[in-house]
């Protein structure tokens, strides 16, 4: 029998009687991430990472029955092995290692390979079975390195500021903000970020996480001067909102791995796009894959039918799952990706 099987709820294991990411209230889940589409509200039990705790908590109500688990410390349940392993996606993201009866399963979550200083590191873990996101599972999807990332940013920044005029930059409130904040070179300008936003730096300081100094727009000394200067963090449901034109005459950014796919920058009605994703790109997806030495490899969201085909060629038993998550950022792909890749 398969030890994870998909259930109408979510993800399942068989013999330890748990869910991993359910998307229907269930007694017992592990989830990999507090991200909205992984992480739901409504579970008898929660089973995440100790970092993910106050993201949890934040997000899903300050009294869920939530225990706590460092990576690579195992617990038991009839008979399960239960491990955490980072994920490198989001602060306490983590895969799911499972063994029983001698075989090892590991659920990935939501995953990137490069380290980008907010979160514990990408580990493989060697497996039988891979449970995989592909998120970003087409050969066009390549991320620029990140000095390279951060030095356009920077240098956007900078000419916004030399010319007078702030620079909004829009990217999901949990995850990637913490990133371009960790990033940025805050020697160029003031930084002010959302009120979606500061609640989450504040998770991340107390995880030890390094972030410059950020201002609340409501904050004593934040006015039309100071944010001729300032770089604005805030998250893409700000866009149009009175909160935004407050900035006047500014240049705005969106951050996202689908500023990739030609035509994304120009129907956001953004200035600039900047290729920022919490995803593994094309070649890290199988980079990950490969050191995981799993024969059978299931797929779960994203570029599903493209990435199954390209496993089973390369000799894998590929193998998709349904689920209900969404893609980065909550959204779904954009209408201009190629047809079929639906989640
Ligand atoms: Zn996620
Ligand atoms: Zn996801």
């Amino acid at each position: 029998m398969e030890l994870i099987v998909a259930r109408p709820e979510g993800l399942y294991c068989t013999a330890g009687d748990f869910y991993i990411d359910p998307w229907r209230p269930v007694d017992r889940a592990v989830i990999t991430h507090a991200h909205s589409d992984h992480a739901r509200v409504g579970h008898g039990h929660y089973l995440a990472h100790t970092d993910s705790e106050g993201t949890l908590r934040a997000r899903l109500g300050a009294d869920i029955p939530l225990q706590t688990l460092p990576y690579g410390e195992a617990i038991e349940h009839k008979g399960v092995r239960i491990s955490l392993h980072p994920a490198g996606h989001v602060l306490g993201s983590a895969q799911v290692r499972l063994e029983h009866g001698g075989r090892v399963w590991v659920a990935s979550g939501d995953y990137k390979l490069e380290d980008d200083g907010t979160c514990a590191p990408f580990e493989p873990v060697r497996c039988d079975t891979f449970i995989t996101e592909s998120t970003f599972g087409l050969p066009i999807y390549r991320w620029p390195a990140q000095p390279v990332l951060f030095a356009e940013i920077d240098a956007w920044w900078r000419t916004n500021a030399a010319a007078g005029r702030a620079s909004v930059l829009l990217g999901y409130a949990f995850g990637k903000a913490q990133r371009i904040l960790h990033g940025v070179d805050s020697s160029i300008g003031p930084i002010v970020v959302h009120g979606a936003v500061e609640p989450l730096n504040a998770v991340y300081r107390a995880a030890g996480v390094r972030l410059p100094p950020t201002l609340r727009v409501t904050d004593p000394g934040v006015d039309a001067a100071l944010l001729k200067t300032a770089l604005v963090v805030a998250p893409p449901s700000a866009q149009g909102t009175p909160w935004i034109r407050r900035f006047g005459n500014y240049s705005d950014g969106f951050a996202s791995g689908w500023m990739q796919l030609r035509g994304t920058r120009r129907r956001r009605g953004v200035d600039k796009g900047f290729v920022m994703s919490d995803h593994a790109d094309w070649p890290g997806l199988q980079r990950a894959i490969g050191a995981t030495g799993a024969e059978c490899v299931y797929v779960t969201h994203g570029s599903v039918a493209v990435m199954v085909r390209w496993l089973a060629e390369q000799g894998l038993d590929a193998r998709s799952f349904k689920t209900e998550y969404g893609d980065e950022d909550g959204e779904t792909a954009p209408a201009a990706e190629p047809a079929g890749q639906g989640a």
